[in-house]
């Protein structure tokens, strides 16, 4: 178990970048022609470039994705091999995550939801096709936001602790984790997330631009004939669905050499993923600081090691954005 997951470890982390359309604003002062897709996996830099950085004009990632592009495109090259691999495989514990990273309105919400929508229509479309197995979904959805931990399942807004289980590693305690019906029971659920978000917003009278949310789908299914009896050819999986915290928080931190501590436009949660990933990325050997903040505890199990990762890096076409935008690939280069 150990040797295998080393293996994989040096396994690269599926990273591509999504740019958004112009939004209204921007055309209407014929902004957004700074980035162009030329080819699947290569990004160009059209714009004028600021005297003080230095900036290539070209990227490769492995896939990117112009503002043509459907979001069912993304979820199908950049997103479903991992999101699936939860149905692969029996007799192992397979932990995937897919996020989206990028500034405010950069596009993650629009991303990630629809990636969610995508996979999980998927996921139920396989269970129908294999009725000689059963399944057990579970749902569960929390926010973290300045290191507090919130369950978005329930009206409870005290946060929640992390446990460490020796066995099923870092445990988030009394989570909400309800048996999923069907698939209208997940959109209910999902609007409830929704509703618990917008409550938590108007209370600290901030934007969900610094939170990061995290839906996860556990699913556990066996070979009928076994059911029951307590035999070893069950699977558990689960995926983790990460839309994350605008990145303009991490990379001002950065840009201002600002120490690491809470405050109002410093993220930890965002700072340590971009350590984690690049350590990770890097197939380095040294310490993974997957116990500096309280996202990369949660998901430590499903980064790295056994783990699927997708990352998508949405983008602005903005001219007034290409400062956050090169950030944004700057951190997509560190991740592949
Ligand atoms: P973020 O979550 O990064 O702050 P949003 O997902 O809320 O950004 O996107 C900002 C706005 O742009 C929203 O109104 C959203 O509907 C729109 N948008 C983002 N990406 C796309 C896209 N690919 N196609 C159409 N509209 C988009
Ligand atoms: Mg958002």
């Amino acid at each position: 178990e150990m040797a295998g997951g080393e293996e994989q470890q040096q396994e690269r982390i599926l990273v591509s970048v999504r740019l958004r359309p112009v939004n209204a604003r921007e055309a209407e002062r014929g902004d957004g022609t700074e980035w162009e897709c030329a080819g699947p996996a290569t990004l160009k830099f059209l714009g004028t470039i600021p005297e003080r950085a230095m900036f290539p004009a070209s990227y490769t990632y492995d896939r990117v994705f112009d503002p043509e592009c459907s979001t069912r495109q993304v979820y199908d090259e950049g997103a479903k091999e991992v999101a699936l691999s939860v149905l692969s495989g029996i007799n192992c514990t397979c932990q995937t995550s897919i996020f989206a990273y990028g500034q405010t309105s950069s596009g993650k919400t629009y991303t990630m939801l629809g990636i969610t929508e995508h996979s999980m229509a998927e996921i139920y479309a396989y269970i129908d096709q294999h009725p000689d197995r059963e399944f057990i979904l579970r749902f569960s959805a929390m926010e973290i936001y300045n290191e507090a931990v919130r369950d978005l399942l329930s009206s409870d807004t005290t946060p929640l602790r992390l446990l460490d289980d020796p066995e099923k590693g870092t445990v988030v305690e009394k989570l909400t984790e309800e048996t999923l019906r069907d698939k209208g029971h997940l959109l209910e659920l999902l609007a409830v997330c929704e509703a618990q978000r917008q409550i938590g917003e108007t209370a600290l009278n901030e934007t969900s631009s610094r939170s990061h949310q995290i839906l996860r789908l556990t699913v556990e299914s066996s070979a009928k004939q076994f059911l029951g009896k307590g035999n070893s050819s069950t699977l558990q999986a689960c995926v983790n669905f990460v839309d994350l915290a605008g990145s303009e928080r991490a990379s001002q931190t950065a840009a201002s050499g600002m120490r690491l501590k809470e405050g109002s436009h410093i993220n930890k949660s965002l700072l340590t993923l971009g350590k984690v990933i690049r350590q990770l990325s890097g197939g380095r050997n040294g310490h993974i600081p997957y116990r500096d903040s309280k996202l990369t505890r949660i998901l430590q199990s499903s980064l790295g090691g056994n783990a699927r990762t997708a990352i998508i890096c949405t983008m602005s076409p903005a001219h007034c954005h290409v400062e956050q935008s090169r950030n944004t690939l700057l951190f997509a280069n560190c991740a592949k």
